[in-house]
């Protein structure tokens, strides 16, 4: 068992996109996948087909790809000696395993309507309970439990609707363990009787994801919270068939950011963050927004997510994915609900841009300049670079640098009341002279001579080089002011200054 290779399978149902817990649940099977140098499969999970999204698996499959999870085996052209990875086309097979399951007595074929049940439950909630179909009720029900084989038989060839149960045992508890969370205690007389098949041809989860998982070799089971409940079935579904069950780690819940509840697919657009990885077009026409589209760095979304319910012990937060790698293991993971903290999802996005080459924060912010008319040069990337440091996502470049090309023509109103005082334009007509002369000798001498001006006339710095950077940018905001000087070059200085000037009037 020790040394069997490491295999983890990533399960989505179509029904819909992923969202960041999907997203999570990924790429924690795909980094302990790596750390133990294992494979990380993508199998998709459609074998509800009522609840089917036309378009959601190709949205998983492309969010997968933009994260970097690349599955080592999946559907289509992903690869894998175990295929087929879509169980819509592994239908066939799961029939088999069913009847293995009644053969053995473990499960039994139930033929009450869903009318009948559909009674059954409304009389139990009337009396306050719920109806669970297991050893409480199962006798008095209408299933091959009640019936002689020949009844059975005459039953079935008359072709009805039908199910296969899974047959709970009658008393006792079982402990289970999870990996996150130790071990756990169900009460089997709290358990249902769940379907694991039904005569339309299809599985259930239960039954396919059992077959699945144990035909596919999968050593470890990770995935969300709300399928705890479902581990005592699945443990004793491998009892039943005599195999060997896989390790289990069941990931906290993410939540809300004010920590109350799952964070749910509406509260992205209704809280302004995403909550999916790329923008979902709905088959409803509704659009949801995608951190791709909004300008996060895939490293930077990766990065956040792996730390929404992990963390090594150690203070750090920045982690390549080689890191994360080598770092990550489920025992780390916590237990308890992992808030979502959407300004320091940004802050992620931040440090990642910083750390961006010119090459690549140029490209990542081009298609902004170039939609505001701005021409993407070789001054525009110098001008990019130098504002850097100052912006989190594409559209940010107009914010921090889109007055080195577009000349304000406004100035602030608050910063000029503050910075700009009586006599301050004749102060800045002389100083556009002064670096219209030392322009050329570079931005030392520029910076000593126009400081030196204003000592000389017993100027306060903080006033008059606000001024100027009023004049330049037309607030008080931006990099050093003899970088930006340069970067305008003489003649767009000079002309800013004698603008301001005139617009000021003071
Ligand atoms: N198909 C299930 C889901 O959509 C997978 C659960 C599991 O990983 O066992 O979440």
């Amino acid at each position: 068992m020790t040394d069997k290779k490491v295999r983890v399978r990533f399960a989505p149902s179509p029904t819909g996109p992923l969202h960041i817990g999907g997203v999570r649940t990924a790429l924690y099977n795909y980094l302990f996948a790596k750390h133990c140098g294992g494979d990380f499969l993508l199998r998709i999970e459609d074998t509800d087909q009522n609840r089917y999204v036309p378009g959601a698996e190709e949205y998983i499959i492309k969010s997968l790809l933009w994260c970097g999870l690349v599955p080592d085996e999946g559907p289509d052209g992903l690869g894998g000696n175990y295929g087929p990875y879509r169980q819509s086309e592994r239908k066939a097979m799961y029939k088999e395993y069913a009847d293995t399951l009644v053969s053995n007595g473990w499960a039994y074929y139930a033929f009450d309507t869903p009318e009948e049940l559909d009674a059954l439950r409304k009389e139990a909630e009337a009396q306050g309970k719920a109806f669970i179909y297991n050893a409480s009720t199962r006798a008095a029900l209408n299933n091959s439990l009640n019936m002689t084989p020949e009844a059975l038989k005459a039953k079935l060839d008359q072709g009805g609707h039908y199910v296969i149960r899974f047959k709970i045992p009658a008393e006792g508890d079982i402990t289970v363990h999870d990996m996150i969370r130790g071990d756990v205690h169900f009460h089997l007389s709290e358990l249902d009787d769940k379907v694991l098949y039904k005569s339309d041809g299809m599985p259930t989860y239960h039954l396919a994801n059992i077959v699945d998982d144990h035909t596919m070799e999968i050593t470890h089971v990770i995935r969300g919270e709300e399928w705890l409940a479902s581990m005592p079935l699945h443990v004793l579904l491998y009892r039943a068939f005599g195999w060997t069950a896989p390790q289990f780690a069941h990931l906290p819940l993410i939540l809300k950011p004010s920590g109350k509840g799952k964070l749910s697919k509406r509260d992205g657009d209704q809280g302004g963050f995403p909550v999916f990885p790329l923008e979902w077009h709905a088959p409803t026409g509704e659009v949801f927004s995608g951190y791709r589209e909004k300008g996060y760095l895939k490293d930077a979304f990766i990065n956040m997510l792996a730390l929404l319910g992990w963390n090594d012990s150690t203070e750090q937060e920045i982690y390549t994915m080689d890191e994360l790698i080598a770092a990550f293991n489920l025992e780390k993971v916590g237990k308890s609900g992992a808030r979502f903290d959407p300004e320091k999802t940004k802050w992620f996005n931040q440090q990642y841009v910083k750390a961006l080459s010119d090459d690549d924060f140029f490209a990542f912010v081009s298609p902004v300049l170039a939609s505001n008319g701005i021409t993407t040069d070789a001054h525009a990337k110098e001008v990019c670079a130098l504002v850097k440091e100052r912006c989190t996502f594409p559209e940010d470049i107009m914010e921090h640098a889109g007055y080195f090309f577009i000349a304000s023509t406004e100035y602030d109103a608050v910063a000029l009341k503050k910075r700009w005082k009586e006599g301050s334009s004749a102060h800045l007509l002389v100083m556009a002279d002064i670096i219209n002369e030392k322009f050329a000798q570079g931005k030392e001498v520029m910076h000593d001579a126009v400081i030196g001006y204003a000592n000389e006339q017993g100027l306060s710095l903080g006033l008059i080089m606000n001024a100027l950077r009023i004049a330049l940018v037309g607030t008080a905001k931006g990099p050093d002011i003899f970088d930006i000087v340069q970067m305008l070059g003489k003649d767009e200085t000079v002309a800013r200054v004698k603008r301001a000037v005139e617009v000021v009037k003071i």
